[in-house]
């Protein structure tokens, strides 16, 4: 469960979260899932530097994409992910 490559890969993952803009993203999404112009209306950045974090963020599996139609949407790859961001939360929160 320990080895090597998932404590690199986690790295890396936490890593990709460690960016405020993208942190943000996922955050927005933890209510479920929004089309790419929702969030682009959600956390005020511009449409195309939303579609390049997205695309950073579902490339590391930390988001899914999915399409319907035309209108793409994102979401939480999973409930660890979203375990992850929430108790990350909750745990900023201790201190004020
Ligand atoms: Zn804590």
């Amino acid at each position: 469960m320990y080895n090597k490559d998932n404590i690199e890969h986690l790295s890396n993952m936490f890593d990709m979260l460690g960016d405020a803009n993208r942190l943000l993203i996922v955050v927005n999404l933890l209510e479920g899932k929004r089309s790419v112009s929702e969030i682009v209306n959600l956390v005020g950045m511009s449409q195309s530097a939303v579609s390049h974090q997205l695309r950073i963020l579902k490339d590391a599996n930390i988001l899914k994409r999915e399409k319907v139609g035309k209108a793409v949407f994102y979401s939480i790859a999973d409930n660890h992910v979203e375990t992850i961001v929430k108790n990350g939360l909750v745990h900023m929160q201790h201190g004020e």
